[in-house]
């Protein structure tokens, strides 16, 4: 069974550097690398035998050595709201989830970088399983990949969301390899524009992507006003405290229509007064954002409360007041644990190896 670090033969994830190179060692013309690029991600073909203009030899070279293997769909729990909850068991036996949301204006996919997380936020159940590995580039495209073929989207119709389990900037070489290969027009084509990251505050990994020629969009999750209070739901933030933090946004490229998004879970009696809600006004000054409010989702054996319906409306006509652009996240999929922070394959069952595999249509 694969193991992280062990050498795959799943060319999932490959570039098309790498699969030019990989052409060559086989004693194939380079250009035959950039067809199975193609059709690797473009096409999204998994079965060499139906990558017809490659020739019969390569094919059978690739298919007696490689694979192509998109993750698992383990489970697939559908809300009342149309929200589709995708558990995917990846080749180590690991699991991580990805969730489709469909709205009005745009569907939203909201997928993952990592098998846990250990940044330790206190209202996050993804933290509960503390960190057990980073997503390697094909893992964090197969979730993609593998919901397109579910058919539930193609993938110019979707928004992708860095919100499931994990934080990406801690696994930056594997997010930036992927988000390679999403937005490159011979790739999956998806752009960049539609992509965003949402991190919890590594200023120096913030700092690496503001270099980036084409940067996805950027959410940081800010949840607080103060030091005292971030530095206790968010530990991250004794690391890099509210100035570092909002430094580095003021020095964010953003091209004009752009705006970053500051992700505010509302935590009933912690960061949730009318003083924060000025304070957070005052902190933003000056920096193009959109504030995201996002009702605590409640979990259990968390010890955090949802505000109440008034206490949430009176923040946000405070940012009204103060003219602070703002929406209220809508809870979406909570029948079935699939809204903000509620990702988390925690059970140990040992009905496990028995539980029936649901492979999408
Ligand atoms: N690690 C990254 C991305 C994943 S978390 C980050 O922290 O930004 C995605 C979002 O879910 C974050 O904004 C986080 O603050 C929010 N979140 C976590 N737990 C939550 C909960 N219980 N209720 C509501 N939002 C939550
Ligand atoms: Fe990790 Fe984000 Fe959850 Fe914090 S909120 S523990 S950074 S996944």
């Amino acid at each position: 069974m694969y193991q992280p670090g062990m050498k795959s033969n799943n060319l999932l994830g490959l570039s098309c550097q790498e699969l030019v190179e990989l052409a060559e060692s086989l004693s194939e013309k380079p250009f035959r690398g950039k067809q199975l690029y193609h059709q690797i991600y473009r096409r999204r073909i998994s079965d060499f035998d139906a990558m017809t203009n490659l020739s019969k030899a390569f094919r059978t070279r690739l298919q007696d050595e490689y694979t192509i293997t998109y993750p698992d769909v383990f489970k697939r729990t559908a809300s009342a709201d149309g929200t589709t909850k995708f558990l995917f068991r990846l080749e180590d036996g690991s699991f991580v989830e990805s969730v489709y949301i469909p709205e009005e204006s745009r569907d939203t996919l909201c997928i993952s970088s990592q098998v846990g997380c250990d940044v330790g936020c206190t209202f996050c159940m993804t933290a509960q399983m503390g960190f057990q590995r980073n997503l390697r580039p094909g893992e964090i495209l197969g979730q993609v990949l593998q919901i397109v073929r579910s058919g539930l989207a193609q993938p110019q119709g979707f928004n992708i969301v860095f919100m499931g389990m994990g934080e990406p900037l801690y696994n930056y070489q594997n997010l930036m390899k992927a988000f390679r290969i999403l937005t490159d027009p011979e790739g999956i084509d998806i752009s960049y524009r539609k992509i965003t990251v949402s991190t919890s505050g590594i200023v120096p990994v913030l700092k690496k992507l503001a270099q980036e020629p084409k940067p996805p969009n950027l959410a940081i999750s800010l949840n607080a006003t103060t030091n005292e209070v971030r530095d206790r739901v968010m530990p991250v933030n004794r690391k890099w405290p509210l100035e570092e933090l909002l430094q580095a946004c003021r020095e964010f490229p953003l091209d004009s229509r752009r705006r970053i998004t500051m992700e505010y879970v509302l935590l009933k009696e912690e960061n949730d007064s009318i003083e924060d809600a000025r304070r957070l006004a005052g902190l933003l000054r000056g920096i193009s954002v959109k504030v995201n409010l996002i009702p605590y989702n409640p979990n259990p054996g968390l010890s955090h409360r949802r505000p109440e319906e008034e206490r949430i409306q009176r923040f946000r006509s405070i940012l009204q007041e103060l003219n602070v652009p703002h929406f209220i996240r809508k809870t979406r999929g909570d029948d079935v644990s699939a809204a903000c922070g509620q990702l988390a394959y925690l059970e140990k069952s040992p009905s496990l190896a028995t539980e029936p595999v649901l492979h999408t249509p």
